[in-house]
């Protein structure tokens, strides 16, 4: 399906699911932390087993989150994140489910009912024990350069950026919120994932095969291109910008013409 077939299927659902992953993010100037220079080439991440069993790894962690911090304070949500936010405003947003472990979305205005982080955020701090939320700030903004990793003031159990970690299982609630809406999309919007890992790769094959309408729209090719109806190589941004004006000829349809 073409471009202007394909927005005028958005304009005319109510039922639209959105997946998000890194790509939405880097146009924002948050790095892909796989790529050479991101925080991950300077800061390994921490399994979650080794987390647990050893302060050291531990304070690796607190090493990456804090940097992570740094960099967090800087971004701020870019054309798609808002683009996706006026769905939701039109009353033509399901759900929105993101890779992303960055806030953008919140930030952008996606409320959280409308909104699965599948891999937990770094905009919040909690305890591993007791389940105690910390503003992030709170955290970062007093340790020094020498430490020891955090701990709850509470109960005294071990803190940890609230972020899914390799190892860590997957949040049971958010993981089925999700299955749910990729059953129920009547079209399901892939936005900057290379649909390359598990979970997150099969949510689209769910709902293609509930019957929606599924579409890709990414820097590069992905494994699931074949079997999208629609499916838009390059700029993220540009993607949305070009969508803008075709999307809101509902709006304007919608008016009784002036007499
Ligand atoms: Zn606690």
């Amino acid at each position: 399906m073409n471009f202007e077939e394909f927005a005028k299927r958005l304009r005319a659902s109510r039922s639209i699911v959105f997946f998000t992953g890194a790509g939405i993010s880097t146009e924002s100037g948050v790095p892909d932390f796989r790529s050479p220079g991101g925080v991950w080439t300077k800061y390994q991440p921490v399994l979650f087993q080794d987390f647990l069993a050893s302060e050291s790894a531990r304070v690796q962690h607190w090493r990456l989150k804090k940097a992570t911090y740094e960099l967090f304070k800087t971004v701020k949500p870019n054309l798609a994140h808002h683009a996706i936010c006026d769905f939701e405003s039109r009353g033509q947003l399901l759900g929105l489910i993101t890779q992303n472990i960055d806030g953008l979305h919140k930030l952008a205005g996606t409320s959280a009912e409308k909104l699965v982080e599948l891999h937990g955020t770094d905009r919040l701090v909690t305890c591993l024990n007791c389940g105690k939320e910390y503003q992030p700030a709170e955290v970062y903004e007093d340790l020094p350069e020498d430490f020891t990793a955090p701990t709850c003031d509470e109960c005294g159990g071990l803190l940890k950026s609230a972020n899914v970690s390799f190892g860590q299982s997957m949040p049971i609630a958010a993981m089925q919120r999700a299955q749910s809406w990729s059953e129920q999309a009547e079209i399901f919007v892939v936005v900057g994932s290379s649909l390359q890992v598990q979970p997150a790769a099969s949510f689209p094959v769910i709902a293609k095969r509930a019957g929606a309408l599924l579409a890709i729209i990414n820097r590069d090719p992905t494994p699931l291109d074949d079997i999208a109806d629609f499916v838009h190589h390059g700029a993220i941004g540009n993607c949305f910008q070009e969508l803008q004006p075709l999307i809101s000829k509902r709006i304007d349809s919608g008016q009784s013409p002036a007499s």
